[in-house]
């Protein structure tokens, strides 16, 4: 077997231009995603023109963090040292309920294997990975 580290360091998340919005968000705990303000429609991943209507009026807009699973993979393999006492973990995607097909990738906590299925409702949590990585993660919507 390999040394874990376990006390190593995420793989941190850099912002720009079109993501500063949403990292600013998952630190106030809220999630964001990018909204046309001319027809409309989110957009995940940000980009700088809406696909809908080719507008380039684009804003992040906090959304309600619900949503319902779409598919998922147990990750047994750690991608980098960070994770390597984390596996295994549910790595999803999971549709989110402001507009249909608004993939967002993500983990779901807090749920056994054989509870996963195609449409579980799901609740946005802000987890802190550790003490400079907050990420928002999905567990099953309690009520
Ligand atoms: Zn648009």
């Amino acid at each position: 077997m390999s040394s874990t580290e376990p006390s190593a360091k995420p793989p941190m998340p850099v912002p720009d231009e079109l993501t500063q919005f949403f990292w600013d968000g998952v630190a106030r705990h809220e999630l964001c995603i990018q909204r046309c303000q001319t027809c409309g429609h989110y957009i995940h991943y940000p980009k700088t023109i809406c696909r809908f209507c080719q507008s380039r009026d684009l804003a992040g807009e906090r959304v309600s963090g619900k949503a319902t699973l779409y598919s998922w993979t147990i990750a047994t393999q750690p991608f980098h040292p960070f994770w390597v006492d984390k596996i295994p973990y549910t790595l999803a995607t999971v549709e989110l309920v402001e507009q249909p097909r608004l993939m967002f990738m993500s983990q779901v906590i807090d749920c056994p294997e054989e509870e996963l299925e195609g449409g579980l409702p799901l609740e946005v949590a802000f987890v802190e990975m550790s003490s400079e990585l907050t990420l928002p993660l999905f567990r099953p919507a309690r009520g």
